[in-house]
């Protein structure tokens, strides 16, 4: 590091003053207060000559001097305050409508503000960086008090500066509160967020493309009210539609159709059961699948776990129900749950595994007691908990559901007729796959995939003959958005709309509205990943307004980039 200046003993004081705190050539300092808590630095200016900031002119006819009091950077823990006295001038030119000004101090202030630029630039490091409510925490513990409302003003003032319109735009929605989505839009080239709106239908989208008439290329997903947007704002650009998105469509449509076929899902999973107690097994080999169950109980569970299918059946049946008329109390009478799962469930488009990762943290230290319960049979996690926590254990009744939903039930249970409740859901659960295992069984290459899953594959197939046109679609239809072929796309559209399955026939009446969009998805580089990646970054700084941002400085955080 290069050395500035050293200082003696025999120095003066004010030159001391003068090189840790800065302070502009045409201040003078006056004195140094110190209190325990703060430091103040009396200053006074010593410009005889100042220019009214309305007309211009250079004047030297003082009127008289007043005190300003400036907040600056703090010194270690010590806050530090200016006073600094200043000059007021006339203005002398007689056609200026200003008749006395206060002489400017720019490299110091702005005009009428109380904090030094440099303590504004500080707190404004802080305020891009964590928002209000924990800025202003960080800002008191650094000696800068302010409240989170100043911060946020300041940010406001600031702003940010308007991007230019990009060339090539990737568009994509984002949800701001409960039943309230926004649009987020994304120079492709330069990956720099350009704008944030609220409301994602189309005239949101084609009001804004009216304003920014230069976008050439328009990256979007399939969802209607951007096509729409798109055509109506923005006639002359190219639209493309996103790659991952096309294949998420696909595997949709593959689950949709799939959870039309529950009994062909279930026949096929019992009937790949019986085949494998056909098979004589070796002890040894049982035996050793024993050990390593035993050894990680935890790594495999059946899938799905028997809880885990009882939810999906449940799930289902609960929007037959629905779908019937029946009203969600009858629904929750009939189904003997309680209301709250109804409307959870019926507000899930379809049905969300909520696997939460276990924490062993807590429970740890019980997992080989839990162990020796499990295999005696003890599987009633309320039991269980009471047991552990009469050993000392704290935590939840959750955490530990937690711990053990993912253990295999014991052999014994799972096979023995005399528990009625367990066992048949066991064997259910044992080998049916859900909608959306067996979109990933249909979707695979078979050197992919297990032996039972082949068989259960296999028996799929010939219970429910249009499942292999679908997976031979959906597999092409993959292939060609990986290889990015274009040749494909007619011979395949085609192929798609003559199948059996009603699902892909529609998929495929839906891409030929739009086959521009989707030929450009093979020929063209773009994609939505990096506003993907920007709504991520978005969330974050939603969260960290504690959920409740206003639509206005959400948009001036997403838009700062630093
Ligand atoms: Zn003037």
């Amino acid at each position: 590091m290069k050395t500035v200046s050293v200082l003696s003993a025999k120095d003066q004081i004010e030159k001391v003053i003068k090189l840790l705190i800065p302070v502009p050539e045409k201040l003078e300092i006056h004195e140094l207060l110190i209190t325990s808590e703060e430091l103040t630095l009396v200053l006074a200016s010593l410009q005889s000559l100042a220019s009214c900031p309305v007309c211009g002119q250079e004047t030297r006819r003082l009127h008289s001097t007043y005190m300003r009091t400036l907040q600056d950077l703090p010194w270690g823990s010590l806050r530090l305050q200016l006073h600094v006295q200043v000059h007021r001038f006339f203005c002398q030119n007689p056609d200026c409508k200003r008749k006395i000004f206060t002489e400017r101090l720019p490299e110091l202030v702005e005009p009428f503000a109380r904090r030094t630029n440099r303590l504004r630039d500080a707190l404004l490091t802080i305020a891009w960086a964590l928002g209000g409510e924990a800025g202003a925490k960080q800002c008191a513990a650094h000696a800068m008090p302010i409240c989170a409302s100043n911060l946020l003003s300041l940010l406001r003032r600031q702003g940010v500066s308007t991007a230019p319109t990009p060339r090539v735009l990737g568009v994509d929605d984002w949800s701001f509160r409960r039943l309230q989505a926004g649009t987020l839009l994304v120079d492709l080239e330069h990956h720099r967020p350009v704008d944030v709106l609220l409301g994602s239908d189309e005239e949101v989208f084609a009001s804004w493309l009216r304003e920014h008439p230069d976008v050439e290329v328009i990256s979007r997903d399939r969802g209607a009210s951007y096509q729409k947007g798109a055509m109506k704002g923005a006639p002359q650009a190219k639209q493309v539609l996103d790659r991952w998105h096309l294949g998420k469509n696909l595997r949709e449509v593959l689950q949709k159709a799939l959870a039309r076929q529950m009994d062909a899902l279930q026949q096929a999973g019992e009937e790949v059961k019986e085949s494998k107690q056909d098979q004589p097994t070796a002890p040894a080999q049982l035996a050793q699948a024993g050990a390593k169950q035993r050894k990680s109980p935890r790594r495999k569970a059946p899938s799905p776990s028997p809880q885990r299918a009882w939810q999906l059946a449940l799930y289902q049946r609960v929007h037959e129900l629905a779908a019937e008329g029946k009203p969600q109390r009858e629904i929750a009478a009939s189904l003997q749950v309680q209301r709250q799962t109804v409307r959870k469930y019926l507000r899930m488009p379809q049905f969300v595994d909520r696997r939460h990762s276990p924490s062993p943290s807590q429970v740890e230290p019980y997992r080989a007691y839990l162990q020796q319960r499990w295999e005696q049979g003890e599987v009633m996690i309320k039991a269980l908990w009471q047991e552990i926590q009469q050993q000392g254990f704290t935590g939840s009744y959750g955490s530990l559901r937690n711990f053990l939903h993912t253990w295999p039930l014991p052999q014994e249970m799972v096979a023995s007729p005399s528990s009625p409740f367990v066992a048949p859901i066991a064997q259910r659960a044992s080998t049916t796959r859900t909608p959306r295992q067996a979109t990933r069984l249909l979707l695979c290459e078979p050197e992919e995939l297990r032996e039972t899953d082949i068989a259960y594959r296999q028996a799929l197939f010939r219970l429910a003959p249009s499942l292999e046109n679908l997976s031979t679609l959906g597999k092409e239809f993959l292939q060609m958005i990986k290889k990015r072929d274009d040749q494909m796309f007619f011979p395949w559209l085609k192929r798609a709309k003559a199948s059996p399955c009603e699902e892909i026939r529609r998929f495929a009446l839906g891409l030929e509205n739009e086959a521009d969009a989707a030929l450009a998805a093979l020929t063209e580089p773009w994609s939505t990943g990096p506003v993907e990646g920007h709504i991520t970054r978005l969330k974050l700084l939603k969260r960290q307004m504690y959920g409740r941002a206003n639509i206005d400085l959400l948009r001036l955080r997403v838009l700062h980039v630093a």
